[in-house]
């Protein structure tokens, strides 16, 4: 499995990396900073470069030779990372492109194994994410402390989200209170951190109707645990077992909108928002 970067420093954007595999239009690397789609947040883009034989001489991260032969005449080739997905390991599906950043005809050769590339996030892109994520977390916690209301699923995009829970029926009066009770938290600008704990001591600590540890494969030994703050520093707010991105102070969601409600079957509600700054004329806060 590719190490997985994103899962220790959420805010890393710029990465090196050794090409471990090439498959059609998609890489393996070594490790990754690229998040694949899961756990409702779609993956992130980027670019992904041949690093310059300079890098080679000095950093000891990055072999003198690449595997296959190659003195580094591809160093700057760059290829577009347009898709992430994880399944057995971690796969970036590429596209190439030319020196004038435009898509490259003709020239779909990528990246042999054994290259040393540089890779770089999509910035505003994987922010978006991780702010909706995070505000995801503050809903989550926020629907099951005064609404006693398990989350069932979950999906964000770059400028909106929806969450569904397990509860009867949402009126207006519920949705204000749970706008103004975000909204409270982003104001609060509540820490959130990140660690990983043995899956035994998880099963032992975590609030089941926070994580279904039940759900995760067996294989899995060693959990992600993504803690929000609480208003008094001894025992958090919020947690959970996440692999997703987050933002590290919740001040940093912004406004929350609450843009309404949807009915997802008997006993299922779902809530949609979007952060202010993506709010149209039709997401008028609700009063
Ligand atoms: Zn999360």
């Amino acid at each position: 499995m590719t190490e997985q970067l994103y899962l220790v420093d959420d805010a890393r954007r710029r990465f090196e990396a050794t090409v471990e595999r090439t498959l059609d239009d998609r890489v393996v690397l070594d490790r990754t900073a690229f998040y694949p789609t899961g756990g409702g947040q779609p993956h992130d883009t980027g670019v992904l470069t041949v690093a310059p034989a300079d890098d080679r001489d000095t950093d000891g991260d990055i072999p003198d030779t690449a595997a296959d032969g190659s003195d580094g005449t591809d160093a700057g080739r760059r290829w577009r990372v347009v898709d992430v997905a994880k399944s057995d390991t971690i796969y970036h599906t590429l596209e190439p492109v030319a020196d004038d950043g435009a898509a490259a005809e003709g020239d779909a050769a990528l990246p042999a194994p054994g290259t040393a590339v540089v890779g770089e996030v999509d910035r505003d892109r994987r922010h978006a994410h991780a702010r909706y994520h995070t505000a995801q977390h503050l809903l989550s916690a926020l629907l099951l402390t005064e609404f006693d209301a398990t989350t069932t699923g979950n999906q964000l995009y770059a400028d909106h989200a929806h969450l569904d829970a397990a509860y009867d029926r949402f009126d207006a009066d519920d949705l204000a209170r749970i706008e103004s009770g975000l909204n409270d938290l982003v104001d609060d600008a509540r820490p959130v951190t990140s660690y990983t704990m043995d899956r035994a001591a998880a099963e032992a600590t975590l609030d089941t109707d926070r994580t279904r540890i039940d759900l995760l494969p067996e294989s899995i030994t060693e959990l992600r645990i993504v803690e929000v703050g609480g208003a008094d520093a001894e025992e958090p707010y919020d947690r959970t077992a996440c692999a997703g991105t987050h933002v590290s102070n919740t001040a940093e969601i912004g406004e929350v909108v609450v843009t309404g409600r949807e009915t997802k079957g008997s006993d299922e509600e779902r809530v949609n928002f979007v952060l202010a700054d993506h709010a149209t004329d039709g997401d008028a806060t609700i009063d």
